[in-house]
């Protein structure tokens, strides 16, 4: 991989925290709670690849999230994502945390946001991670109502607020607290779709929800007219490529509709979801995005700050970005 991409300064807006639990972490976390590592889903020590479905994938990920259970284990997990971003000079992170597995996995509330504060906060000030709290489909609207509580609770650095999940189980309708609470608050409102569902789970996240950001949003790119809305209304969406692949929606990175997207005049961001579970990384996926559309480095310099100017930061964080990845040159 091209050094450049490594030392390149980045923005990145969809990563999970708890989709940032190496299979080693998942394994070092178990033997703190006394839980044998062959009760893992792992197959040899490792997450599996392929995964069978999205469903499969979902299960690993809620198994592996429930082995942090005590503040001191969402501070290892957020103590180490900060610093995998600040070795990829990733200058502005957005990353999502689903606050309410923590606290039906029975954590202290005020305890959770000070461990992941404190967590994230050691990747310091020249290397910001900012926190989207998510909701997630197939627990409910009342997922919707209990994220929106907890995040107007909280003092930690939440900058949105987010909807993940399984598309189709609930309708995204059932969510509309999320967008009057991101309003009430001055909080971005991202949300996954068009992932495994379909464009009309997207064309309801902007006409149901009014998503300031599409998470992947990929199922545009079957249906013309949405890839020009998207397009025309300059919706920012956050591309995951590997993470597609690996969740069995494309057969290939080179079936991957990234080209296709941005060709068509798509704000789009590249990102890295769940970069263990994927074998991948930031830098990694940025490679990939450099390989499928054959963009100059400054092309993938720009995306960066274009993804800078889609986050939900405040303006002084976002021109402060961008002037470093101005002040960046490429040799
Ligand atoms: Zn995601």
């Amino acid at each position: 991989m091209s050094a450049y991409l490594k030392e390149m300064p980045k923005v990145e807006l969809h990563v999970h925290l708890e989709g940032t639990i190496s299979a080693s972490t998942a394994v070092e976390l178990a033997a703190r709670h006394g839980i044998s590592a062959d009760r893992l889903p792992l197959v040899d020590g490792r997450f599996p690849d392929p995964f069978s479905d999205f469903e499969h994938f979902v299960a690993v990920y809620i198994a592996i999230s429930k082995l942090v259970r005590e503040p001191q284990d969402l501070r290892t997990i957020a103590a180490a994502f900060a610093r995998s971003q600040v070795e990829q000079n990733v200058l502005y992170t957005e990353v999502t945390f689903t606050a309410g597995t923590h606290i039906d996995n029975g954590m202290d509330e005020r305890a959770m946001w000070e461990a992941v504060s404190d967590g994230l906060g050691q990747s310091g000030p020249g290397h910001e991670i900012h926190l989207i709290v998510d909701a997630v489909r197939d627990k409910g609207a009342q997922d919707g109502a209990r994220t929106v509580a907890l995040v107007e609770a909280s003092s930690a650095p939440i900058v949105g607020l987010g909807l993940t999940g399984i598309e189709g189980s609930v309708a995204e309708r059932e969510f509309r607290i999320l967008r009057e609470a991101a309003t009430a608050n001055g909080l971005g409102l991202a949300v996954h779709a068009g992932e495994a569902g379909g464009p009309g789970n997207i064309i309801a996240a902007l006409d149901d929800l009014g998503a300031d950001r599409i998470g992947h949003g990929v199922a545009a790119a079957r249906e013309p007219r949405l890839l020009a809305r998207l397009a025309a209304e300059g919706v920012p969406v956050e591309v995951c490529p590997s993470s597609n692949v690996a969740l069995g929606l494309f057969p290939t990175l080179e079936d991957h509709p990234f080209p296709q997207m941005l060709a068509a005049g798509v704000n789009v961001s590249v990102n890295s979801d769940d970069p263990p579970f994927f074998s991948t990384t930031l830098t990694e996926e940025l490679d990939i995005a450099q390989r499928l559309t054959g963009l100059s480095a400054a092309g993938i310099l720009d995306l960066q700050r274009q993804a800078a100017r889609s986050s939900f930061a405040p303006a002084e964080t976002v021109e402060r970005v961008l002037s470093a990845i101005d002040a960046y040159s490429i040799d």
